[in-house]
Protein backbone atom coordinates (compact mmCIF):
# COMPACT_ATOMS: atom_id res chain seq x y z
CA UNK A 1 0.00 0.00 0.00
CA UNK A 2 1.33 3.41 -1.13
CA UNK A 3 1.81 6.16 2.27
CA UNK A 4 -0.51 8.43 0.39
CA UNK A 5 -3.60 6.19 -0.35
CA UNK A 6 -6.47 8.09 0.26
CA UNK A 7 -9.39 6.71 2.47
CA UNK A 8 -13.37 8.45 0.39
CA UNK A 9 -15.86 8.34 3.47
CA UNK A 10 -18.87 8.47 1.41
CA UNK A 11 -22.78 8.52 1.60
CA UNK A 12 -25.60 7.48 -1.20
CA UNK A 13 -28.27 10.27 -0.70
CA UNK A 14 -31.46 10.61 -2.45
CA UNK A 15 -30.66 11.50 -5.82
CA UNK A 16 -28.65 8.33 -5.59
CA UNK A 17 -25.28 9.95 -5.81
CA UNK A 18 -22.19 8.64 -3.28
CA UNK A 19 -20.97 11.66 -2.28
CA UNK A 20 -18.50 11.92 1.02
CA UNK A 21 -14.83 13.28 1.51
CA UNK A 22 -11.45 11.56 1.47
CA UNK A 23 -8.41 11.82 3.98
CA UNK A 24 -5.04 10.03 4.23
CA UNK A 25 -6.04 6.52 4.87
CA UNK A 26 -2.45 6.45 6.82
CA UNK A 27 -4.69 9.22 8.93
CA UNK A 28 -7.75 7.08 9.76
CA UNK A 29 -8.01 4.97 13.10
CA UNK A 30 -10.83 3.22 14.30
CA UNK A 31 -13.21 6.65 15.63
CA UNK A 32 -12.18 8.23 12.50
CA UNK A 33 -15.49 10.39 11.09
CA UNK A 34 -15.30 13.58 9.23
CA UNK A 35 -17.29 16.65 8.98
CA UNK A 36 -20.64 16.65 6.80
CA UNK A 37 -23.33 19.16 6.01
CA UNK A 38 -26.86 18.38 6.22
CA UNK A 39 -28.39 20.63 3.47
CA UNK A 40 -26.15 18.12 0.88
CA UNK A 41 -29.37 15.75 1.39
CA UNK A 42 -30.67 18.40 -0.51
CA UNK A 43 -28.63 18.18 -3.27
CA UNK A 44 -30.59 16.69 -6.46
CA UNK A 45 -29.44 14.44 -9.57
CA UNK A 46 -28.73 17.97 -11.19
CA UNK A 47 -26.17 18.96 -8.65
CA UNK A 48 -27.77 22.16 -6.88
CA UNK A 49 -29.46 22.26 -3.17
CA UNK A 50 -32.91 22.54 -4.48
CA UNK A 51 -35.66 25.35 -2.85
CA UNK A 52 -37.51 23.93 -0.38
CA UNK A 53 -35.94 21.64 1.77
CA UNK A 54 -36.05 22.03 5.52
CA UNK A 55 -32.22 22.20 5.80
CA UNK A 56 -30.35 25.96 5.93
CA UNK A 57 -26.92 27.26 5.74
CA UNK A 58 -26.73 26.11 10.14
CA UNK A 59 -25.88 23.03 11.22
CA UNK A 60 -23.42 19.98 10.75
CA UNK A 61 -23.22 16.34 10.99
CA UNK A 62 -20.39 13.86 10.78
CA UNK A 63 -20.31 11.09 8.54
CA UNK A 64 -19.30 8.07 10.35
CA UNK A 65 -17.39 5.33 8.35
CA UNK A 66 -18.66 1.58 8.79
CA UNK A 67 -15.43 -0.67 8.81
CA UNK A 68 -17.29 -3.52 8.00
CA UNK A 69 -18.03 -1.81 4.83
CA UNK A 70 -14.38 -1.08 3.58
CA UNK A 71 -13.99 -1.79 -0.16
CA UNK A 72 -10.62 -1.72 -1.67
CA UNK A 73 -9.79 -0.96 -5.45
CA UNK A 74 -6.53 -1.24 -6.63
CA UNK A 75 -4.63 -1.64 -10.46
CA UNK A 76 -7.45 -0.04 -12.10
CA UNK A 77 -5.46 1.32 -15.52
CA UNK A 78 -3.29 4.22 -14.41
CA UNK A 79 -5.34 4.89 -11.41
CA UNK A 80 -3.88 4.93 -7.79
CA UNK A 81 -5.49 2.01 -5.15
CA UNK A 82 -8.27 3.79 -3.28
CA UNK A 83 -10.18 2.68 -0.02
CA UNK A 84 -13.86 3.61 0.01
CA UNK A 85 -15.42 3.09 4.00
CA UNK A 86 -19.49 4.08 3.12
CA UNK A 87 -20.66 5.64 6.50
CA UNK A 88 -23.99 6.05 8.59
CA UNK A 89 -24.46 10.19 9.26
CA UNK A 90 -24.08 10.97 12.32
CA UNK A 91 -25.12 13.93 14.84
CA UNK A 92 -22.13 15.58 16.84
CA UNK A 93 -22.73 13.78 19.59
CA UNK A 94 -22.54 9.98 17.83
CA UNK A 95 -26.41 9.77 18.07
CA UNK A 96 -28.39 8.76 14.77
CA UNK A 97 -29.58 11.27 12.01
CA UNK A 98 -33.27 10.41 11.31
CA UNK A 99 -32.49 11.59 7.85
CA UNK A 100 -29.96 9.10 7.30
CA UNK A 101 -30.12 6.50 4.11
CA UNK A 102 -28.23 3.51 5.76
CA UNK A 103 -29.66 3.77 8.80
CA UNK A 104 -33.06 3.27 7.12
CA UNK A 105 -31.56 0.07 6.24
CA UNK A 106 -30.30 -0.80 9.69
CA UNK A 107 -33.19 0.11 11.48
CA UNK A 108 -35.49 -2.34 8.66
CA UNK A 109 -33.15 -5.62 9.39
CA UNK A 110 -32.94 -4.53 12.55
CA UNK A 111 -37.21 -4.59 13.59
CA UNK A 112 -37.03 -7.95 10.41
CA UNK A 113 -34.79 -9.61 13.08
CA UNK A 114 -36.74 -8.38 16.40
CA UNK A 115 -40.18 -9.41 15.31
CA UNK A 116 -39.56 -12.53 12.87
CA UNK A 117 -36.58 -15.51 12.82
CA UNK A 118 -36.13 -14.30 8.95
CA UNK A 119 -33.34 -13.61 7.82
CA UNK A 120 -32.68 -11.94 4.16
CA UNK A 121 -30.49 -13.18 1.42
CA UNK A 122 -29.86 -10.70 -1.11
CA UNK A 123 -28.54 -9.24 -3.98
CA UNK A 124 -29.01 -6.37 -6.38
CA UNK A 125 -28.49 -7.26 -10.54
CA UNK A 126 -27.37 -3.89 -12.85
CA UNK A 127 -28.10 -3.55 -16.08
CA UNK A 128 -25.67 -0.13 -17.51
CA UNK A 129 -24.82 1.20 -21.60
CA UNK A 130 -21.60 2.55 -23.02
CA UNK A 131 -22.42 5.83 -24.51
CA UNK A 132 -20.96 5.55 -27.37
CA UNK A 133 -21.42 6.21 -31.58
CA UNK A 134 -19.61 3.08 -32.70
CA UNK A 135 -21.93 0.14 -34.51
CA UNK A 136 -23.56 -2.46 -31.74
CA UNK A 137 -22.60 -5.78 -31.87
CA UNK A 138 -25.13 -8.56 -31.58
CA UNK A 139 -27.41 -9.31 -28.24
CA UNK A 140 -25.48 -11.87 -26.09
CA UNK A 141 -22.92 -12.44 -28.39
CA UNK A 142 -18.70 -13.29 -28.46
CA UNK A 143 -17.89 -10.92 -30.49
CA UNK A 144 -19.91 -8.03 -27.90
CA UNK A 145 -17.85 -10.11 -25.31
CA UNK A 146 -14.52 -10.16 -26.88
CA UNK A 147 -14.47 -6.40 -28.72
CA UNK A 148 -14.30 -4.76 -25.13
CA UNK A 149 -11.51 -6.69 -23.90
CA UNK A 150 -9.37 -5.67 -21.78
CA UNK A 151 -11.75 -3.51 -19.80
CA UNK A 152 -14.52 -6.48 -19.01
CA UNK A 153 -11.84 -9.11 -17.56
CA UNK A 154 -10.66 -6.00 -15.61
CA UNK A 155 -13.68 -5.02 -14.14
CA UNK A 156 -14.75 -8.34 -13.40
CA UNK A 157 -11.12 -8.79 -11.65
CA UNK A 158 -11.59 -5.80 -9.59
CA UNK A 159 -14.81 -6.40 -8.35
CA UNK A 160 -13.74 -9.63 -7.41
CA UNK A 161 -11.05 -8.65 -5.71
CA UNK A 162 -12.79 -5.49 -3.73
CA UNK A 163 -15.22 -8.96 -2.44
CA UNK A 164 -18.03 -8.45 -4.63
CA UNK A 165 -18.65 -11.97 -5.58
CA UNK A 166 -19.38 -11.24 -9.54
CA UNK A 167 -21.61 -14.22 -10.63
CA UNK A 168 -21.87 -13.63 -14.33
CA UNK A 169 -21.39 -11.34 -16.68
CA UNK A 170 -22.89 -10.54 -20.13
CA UNK A 171 -23.34 -8.32 -23.00
CA UNK A 172 -27.23 -7.74 -22.74
CA UNK A 173 -29.40 -7.43 -25.15
CA UNK A 174 -29.50 -3.61 -25.68
CA UNK A 175 -27.37 -1.74 -27.92
CA UNK A 176 -24.41 -1.40 -26.24
CA UNK A 177 -25.56 -3.09 -22.86
CA UNK A 178 -23.77 -4.92 -20.36
CA UNK A 179 -25.31 -6.82 -16.93
CA UNK A 180 -23.18 -7.87 -13.88
CA UNK A 181 -24.41 -9.92 -11.10
CA UNK A 182 -23.42 -10.39 -7.99
CA UNK A 183 -23.86 -13.26 -5.65
CA UNK A 184 -26.54 -13.35 -2.70
CA UNK A 185 -25.51 -11.53 1.16
CA UNK A 186 -27.08 -10.13 3.21
CA UNK A 187 -29.50 -6.81 2.85
CA UNK A 188 -26.77 -4.67 3.81
CA UNK A 189 -23.83 -6.33 2.44
CA UNK A 190 -26.20 -6.25 -0.86
CA UNK A 191 -27.07 -2.48 -0.83
CA UNK A 192 -23.41 -1.50 0.26
CA UNK A 193 -22.47 -3.29 -3.00
CA UNK A 194 -25.26 -2.22 -4.93
CA UNK A 195 -23.66 1.34 -4.34
CA UNK A 196 -20.45 0.84 -4.48
CA UNK A 197 -20.57 -0.65 -7.78
CA UNK A 198 -21.75 1.87 -10.08
CA UNK A 199 -18.52 3.87 -9.22
CA UNK A 200 -16.14 0.81 -9.85
CA UNK A 201 -18.34 0.63 -13.00
CA UNK A 202 -18.05 3.83 -14.03
CA UNK A 203 -14.47 4.27 -12.82
CA UNK A 204 -12.97 0.85 -14.26
CA UNK A 205 -14.66 2.54 -18.13
CA UNK A 206 -13.63 6.04 -17.63
CA UNK A 207 -9.95 4.69 -16.92
CA UNK A 208 -10.28 3.19 -20.50
CA UNK A 209 -11.53 5.73 -22.24
CA UNK A 210 -15.05 4.85 -21.69
CA UNK A 211 -18.53 6.26 -20.36
CA UNK A 212 -20.73 3.92 -18.66
CA UNK A 213 -24.10 5.13 -18.12
CA UNK A 214 -27.15 3.47 -15.46
CA UNK A 215 -29.65 5.34 -16.60
CA UNK A 216 -32.91 4.12 -16.87
CA UNK A 217 -32.64 5.12 -20.51
CA UNK A 218 -30.37 6.38 -22.95
CA UNK A 219 -32.65 6.41 -25.62
CA UNK A 220 -36.92 7.10 -25.37
CA UNK A 221 -36.44 3.81 -27.92
CA UNK A 222 -33.91 2.00 -26.56
CA UNK A 223 -33.66 -0.91 -24.18
CA UNK A 224 -34.18 0.03 -20.38
CA UNK A 225 -31.19 -0.25 -17.72
CA UNK A 226 -33.07 -1.87 -14.79
CA UNK A 227 -32.02 -2.59 -11.35
CA UNK A 228 -33.48 -6.01 -10.30
CA UNK A 229 -33.52 -7.18 -6.55
CA UNK A 230 -33.72 -10.32 -5.55
CA UNK A 231 -34.45 -11.63 -2.01
CA UNK A 232 -35.41 -15.24 -0.48
CA UNK A 233 -36.12 -15.58 3.09
CA UNK A 234 -34.35 -18.08 5.67
CA UNK A 235 -34.53 -18.46 9.08
CA UNK A 236 -31.54 -17.66 11.41
CA UNK A 237 -30.03 -21.20 11.41
CA UNK A 238 -30.11 -20.97 7.70
CA UNK A 239 -32.61 -23.04 6.88
CA UNK A 240 -34.20 -22.06 3.54
CA UNK A 241 -38.04 -20.78 4.57
CA UNK A 242 -38.99 -19.70 0.33
CA UNK A 243 -39.72 -22.87 -1.03
CA UNK A 244 -43.13 -24.84 -0.82
CA UNK A 245 -43.74 -27.60 -3.32
CA UNK A 246 -46.95 -28.03 -2.71
CA UNK A 247 -47.94 -24.59 -2.55
CA UNK A 248 -48.53 -22.02 -6.41
CA UNK A 249 -45.22 -20.86 -7.71
CA UNK A 250 -43.81 -23.43 -4.96
CA UNK A 251 -43.77 -20.12 -2.73
CA UNK A 252 -44.28 -21.15 1.05
CA UNK A 253 -46.67 -19.15 2.93
CA UNK A 254 -44.36 -16.93 4.86
CA UNK A 255 -42.79 -15.95 1.52
CA UNK A 256 -46.30 -15.03 0.32
CA UNK A 257 -47.46 -12.85 3.01
CA UNK A 258 -44.01 -10.90 2.38
CA UNK A 259 -44.72 -10.80 -1.43
CA UNK A 260 -47.91 -9.70 -0.34
CA UNK A 261 -46.77 -7.05 1.85
CA UNK A 262 -44.82 -5.24 -1.25
CA UNK A 263 -47.60 -5.40 -3.52
CA UNK A 264 -49.76 -3.75 -1.11
CA UNK A 265 -47.54 -1.01 -1.12
CA UNK A 266 -46.23 -1.35 -4.71
CA UNK A 267 -47.70 2.22 -6.08
CA UNK A 268 -45.53 3.88 -3.19
CA UNK A 269 -42.47 1.92 -3.05
CA UNK A 270 -42.31 2.10 -6.68
CA UNK A 271 -41.49 6.47 -6.29
CA UNK A 272 -38.69 5.05 -3.89
CA UNK A 273 -37.31 2.76 -6.55
CA UNK A 274 -38.01 4.50 -9.03
CA UNK A 275 -37.55 8.15 -9.07
CA UNK A 276 -36.26 9.85 -12.28
CA UNK A 277 -38.37 11.25 -14.18
CA UNK A 278 -37.53 8.74 -17.28
CA UNK A 279 -37.96 5.54 -15.03
CA UNK A 280 -41.61 5.91 -16.25
CA UNK A 281 -41.16 5.75 -19.94
CA UNK A 282 -38.80 2.33 -18.77
CA UNK A 283 -41.70 1.16 -16.47
CA UNK A 284 -44.29 0.29 -19.39
CA UNK A 285 -45.48 -2.74 -21.22
CA UNK A 286 -43.26 -4.68 -23.11
CA UNK A 287 -39.99 -3.83 -21.97
CA UNK A 288 -39.21 -6.35 -19.61
CA UNK A 289 -39.47 -4.19 -16.60
CA UNK A 290 -42.52 -3.98 -14.60
CA UNK A 291 -45.59 -1.71 -15.54
CA UNK A 292 -48.14 -3.29 -13.48
CA UNK A 293 -47.85 -4.86 -9.81
CA UNK A 294 -48.49 -8.76 -9.55
CA UNK A 295 -46.73 -12.11 -8.19
CA UNK A 296 -45.25 -13.84 -11.83
CA UNK A 297 -44.01 -17.37 -11.89
CA UNK A 298 -40.63 -16.42 -14.22
CA UNK A 299 -42.57 -13.68 -15.45
CA UNK A 300 -40.01 -10.36 -16.50
CA UNK A 301 -42.61 -8.41 -16.78
CA UNK A 302 -44.17 -9.01 -13.29
CA UNK A 303 -43.42 -6.55 -10.18
CA UNK A 304 -42.46 -9.34 -8.54
CA UNK A 305 -41.31 -12.02 -10.41
CA UNK A 306 -40.34 -15.63 -9.07
CA UNK A 307 -37.21 -16.75 -10.33
CA UNK A 308 -36.49 -20.49 -11.87
CA UNK A 309 -34.44 -22.79 -9.75
CA UNK A 310 -31.73 -24.93 -11.16
CA UNK A 311 -31.84 -28.21 -10.47
CA UNK A 312 -29.86 -29.93 -12.99
CA UNK A 313 -27.63 -32.39 -11.54
CA UNK A 314 -29.54 -32.94 -8.43
CA UNK A 315 -29.16 -28.99 -7.39
CA UNK A 316 -31.51 -28.58 -4.42
CA UNK A 317 -34.40 -25.60 -5.58
CA UNK A 318 -35.02 -25.03 -1.76
CA UNK A 319 -32.35 -23.19 -0.98
CA UNK A 320 -32.26 -21.14 -4.41
CA UNK A 321 -35.78 -20.05 -4.61
CA UNK A 322 -35.85 -16.12 -4.53
CA UNK A 323 -38.38 -13.08 -5.55
CA UNK A 324 -37.09 -10.76 -7.39
CA UNK A 325 -38.28 -7.06 -7.78
CA UNK A 326 -38.27 -5.75 -11.00
CA UNK A 327 -39.53 -1.41 -10.57
CA UNK A 328 -35.95 -0.39 -9.54
CA UNK A 329 -33.16 1.77 -11.39
CA UNK A 330 -30.33 3.23 -10.46
CA UNK A 331 -31.91 6.50 -9.20
CA UNK A 332 -33.36 4.87 -6.13
CA UNK A 333 -30.97 5.02 -3.25
CA UNK A 334 -29.97 1.04 -2.58
CA UNK A 335 -30.64 1.45 1.17
CA UNK A 336 -34.03 3.13 0.89
CA UNK A 337 -35.20 0.29 -1.60
CA UNK A 338 -34.16 -2.49 0.29
CA UNK A 339 -34.91 -0.91 3.81
CA UNK A 340 -38.47 -0.37 1.83
CA UNK A 341 -39.06 -3.62 0.62
CA UNK A 342 -37.86 -5.45 3.64
CA UNK A 343 -40.60 -3.13 5.90
CA UNK A 344 -43.42 -3.80 3.16
CA UNK A 345 -42.22 -7.71 3.30
CA UNK A 346 -42.29 -7.67 7.57
CA UNK A 347 -45.70 -5.69 7.32
CA UNK A 348 -46.89 -8.98 4.89
CA UNK A 349 -45.75 -11.35 8.08
CA UNK A 350 -46.12 -9.35 10.43
CA UNK A 351 -50.02 -9.69 9.62
CA UNK A 352 -50.23 -12.65 7.88
CA UNK A 353 -51.35 -11.78 4.88
CA UNK A 354 -52.18 -14.36 2.05
CA UNK A 355 -50.20 -15.01 -0.56
CA UNK A 356 -51.33 -13.03 -3.78
CA UNK A 357 -52.27 -15.07 -6.37
CA UNK A 358 -49.46 -16.13 -9.02
CA UNK A 359 -49.80 -15.58 -12.44
CA UNK A 360 -48.21 -18.44 -14.32
CA UNK A 361 -48.97 -16.65 -18.09
CA UNK A 362 -48.39 -13.22 -19.77
CA UNK A 363 -50.47 -11.21 -17.81
CA UNK A 364 -51.89 -9.85 -21.29
CA UNK A 365 -53.07 -13.06 -21.72
CA UNK A 366 -55.81 -12.73 -19.32
CA UNK A 367 -59.40 -11.82 -19.23
CA UNK A 368 -60.52 -8.79 -16.83
CA UNK A 369 -61.99 -10.90 -14.42
CA UNK A 370 -58.68 -12.94 -14.46
CA UNK A 371 -56.69 -10.07 -13.76
CA UNK A 372 -58.96 -8.92 -10.88
CA UNK A 373 -58.93 -12.05 -9.43
CA UNK A 374 -54.50 -11.84 -9.66
CA UNK A 375 -55.23 -8.31 -8.28
CA UNK A 376 -52.98 -7.05 -11.05
CA UNK A 377 -53.03 -3.39 -10.82
CA UNK A 378 -51.21 -0.55 -13.31
CA UNK A 379 -48.27 0.96 -11.87
CA UNK A 380 -47.82 4.72 -11.61
CA UNK A 381 -47.44 5.78 -15.15
CA UNK A 382 -44.96 9.28 -14.22
CA UNK A 383 -42.79 10.65 -11.53
CA UNK A 384 -45.54 12.96 -10.36
CA UNK A 385 -48.42 9.94 -10.30
CA UNK A 386 -45.42 7.81 -7.91
CA UNK A 387 -44.75 10.69 -5.70
CA UNK A 388 -47.94 11.57 -5.39
CA UNK A 389 -49.25 7.30 -4.32
CA UNK A 390 -46.04 7.85 -1.93
CA UNK A 391 -47.90 10.72 -0.34
CA UNK A 392 -50.89 9.40 -0.14
CA UNK A 393 -49.85 5.91 1.82
CA UNK A 394 -49.67 6.53 4.94
CA UNK A 395 -47.88 3.81 6.26
CA UNK A 396 -45.10 3.74 3.76
CA UNK A 397 -44.54 7.48 4.72
CA UNK A 398 -44.17 7.00 8.14
CA UNK A 399 -40.98 4.60 7.79
CA UNK A 400 -39.38 8.33 7.05
CA UNK A 401 -38.76 10.95 9.50
CA UNK A 402 -40.75 13.67 8.34
CA UNK A 403 -37.52 15.69 7.63
CA UNK A 404 -36.47 13.42 5.07
CA UNK A 405 -39.83 12.46 3.07
CA UNK A 406 -40.14 16.40 2.65
CA UNK A 407 -36.61 16.69 1.35
CA UNK A 408 -37.58 13.40 -1.26
CA UNK A 409 -40.38 15.30 -2.41
CA UNK A 410 -39.05 18.60 -3.02
CA UNK A 411 -35.84 17.16 -4.85
CA UNK A 412 -38.34 15.12 -7.18
CA UNK A 413 -40.61 18.26 -7.54
CA UNK A 414 -37.66 20.40 -8.44
CA UNK A 415 -36.70 17.67 -10.89
CA UNK A 416 -39.76 17.42 -12.38
CA UNK A 417 -39.94 21.30 -13.26
CA UNK A 418 -36.60 21.17 -14.49
CA UNK A 419 -37.01 18.60 -16.82
CA UNK A 420 -40.68 20.01 -17.81
CA UNK A 421 -39.93 22.00 -21.05
CA UNK A 422 -37.71 18.98 -22.17
CA UNK A 423 -38.34 16.06 -24.80
CA UNK A 424 -38.22 12.18 -23.98
CA UNK A 425 -34.75 12.62 -25.81
CA UNK A 426 -33.16 15.06 -23.85
CA UNK A 427 -34.38 14.12 -20.62
CA UNK A 428 -32.54 10.61 -21.59
CA UNK A 429 -29.13 12.75 -22.74
CA UNK A 430 -29.46 14.55 -19.24
CA UNK A 431 -29.75 11.73 -16.87
CA UNK A 432 -27.14 9.86 -18.99
CA UNK A 433 -24.87 12.51 -17.80
CA UNK A 434 -26.15 12.22 -14.03
CA UNK A 435 -25.75 8.27 -13.92
N1 LIG B 1 -33.65 -4.47 -19.45
C1 LIG B 1 -34.80 -4.92 -18.70
C2 LIG B 1 -35.16 -3.87 -17.66
O1 LIG B 1 -35.20 -2.74 -17.98
C3 LIG B 1 -34.56 -6.27 -18.06
C4 LIG B 1 -34.24 -7.37 -19.00
C5 LIG B 1 -33.93 -8.66 -18.24
O2 LIG B 1 -34.86 -9.38 -17.89
O3 LIG B 1 -32.76 -8.86 -17.93
O4 LIG B 1 -35.40 -4.15 -16.53
MG1 LIG C 1 -30.90 -8.23 -17.71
Amino acid sequence: MSEHEMAFIATNDIASVTRGRAMRLADMGPTSSCGWVPANLGIGPFGKIVDGVPFGSVGDLRLRPDMNSLTRTEGILGRPALTTFLADIIHNDGTPWDCCPRTFLRDAIRDLSRETDVVLSTSFEHEFTMVTDSDPEPPFSAQALRRAEPWGTELVRVLHDAGFEPETWLPEYGEHQWEITMSPSDPLTAADRAVMLRDIVRDVTHAHGGHASFAPLLHPDGSGNGVHVHLSLHNSAGDPLTYDPARPGRLSSIAGSFAAGILRHAPAIVALSACSDISYLRLAPHRWSAAESFLGEHNREALLRICPTNESNGKDPASQLNLEYRAADVSGNPWIIMGALIRAGLEGIRENLPAPEVVTVEASALSEEERNRAGIVSLPTSLSEALAALEADRTVSSWFSPNFMATFQAIKRDELRVLSDLTDLEKCERYTHVY
